[in-house]
């Protein structure tokens, strides 16, 4: 058991929200009650995951995307409402860290999902130094971007898009979890052979082609299943809660 301000104390000390510029609150986003026994992660704070979290008797939830993003208008109407009713009618704190969970150096979504990978990375690039480069922990390298391809499709279970560089070996490996198709100009300035990320725009397409550098789009919430759990799962044990890993499958 733990009161509802040590979790939040021990998520923010371990993530530290403060060094991020975001796109939304990191921390206590809905407030629930003030002890906490368990614990559950997830990507998303869909309705699916509180429906879920409150089958699992949980006392609080720690997502990677939360519910409230800058540019929204600010009603509490349709989804908005369902997602708050439960929480609130349940009384289940909502605990959301975004870039900061994309970018703890070992248990974030970018650290765990290298490790997954086999990848090990050996330095970082792009703004707030979210991206991730690095090789084969074996120290070998892909045959080419297919064979890349193929060990991601293996690990991630769903199929990838793939642009780019048509032959050629794969040493060095950038990568950075979910929306990040931005970051590949910034991978191919650190001197990338390839960048993996979660989804692809039009414009990738064309600077694959042109660089040499292969993209490879693996799934946004395929590609962010790994850093919530770690979390979660370190902080449970810290604090002597019980964690569970919640996942709702995305194909996007
Ligand atoms: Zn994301």
């Amino acid at each position: 058991m733990a009161t509802q301000q040590q979790l939040l104390q021990a998520f923010d000390s371990l993530l530290q929200p403060a060094d991020f510029k975001d796109y939304g609150p990191n921390g206590l986003q809905v407030e629930g009650k003030a002890e906490v026994a368990r614990i559950v992660s997830g990507v998303t704070a869909s309705r699916a995951l509180i429906e879920a979290a409150i089958e699992a008797r949980a006392d609080a939830i720690l997502v990677h995307h939360g519910l409230f993003w800058r540019g929204q208008d600010g009603r509490v109407t349709g989804w908005m409402k369902h997602r708050l009713a439960l929480l609130l009618g349940h009384d289940i704190n909502l605990f959301a860290y975004h870039l900061p969970l994309d970018a703890h150096p070992h248990l974030g979504n970018n650290a765990q999902l290298g490790l997954n990978l086999g990848l090990q990375a050996t330095g970082r690039f792009g703004d707030q130094e979210l991206g991730f480069l690095g090789q084969r922990g074996d120290g070998g390298a892909f045959a080419d971007t297919q064979a890349l391809a193929d060990h991601l499709q293996r690990v991630l279970g769903r199929p990838v898009v793939q642009v780019g560089r048509p032959t050629g070996a794969i040493h060095r490996i950038g990568w950075c979890t979910g929306g990040a198709q931005d970051y590949f100009e910034a991978a191919i300035a650190a001197g990338a052979d390839a960048f993996i990320t979660g989804e692809i725009s039009e414009p990738q397409a064309h600077y694959a082609r042109e660089t040499g550098v292969a993209f490879l789009a693996c799934g946004h919430h395929a590609s962010e299943r790994y850093g919530a759990p770690a979390v979660a799962a370190r902080v449970a044990a810290d604090l002597g809660l019980e964690h569970q890993f919640i996942d709702i499958d995305n194909p996007a």
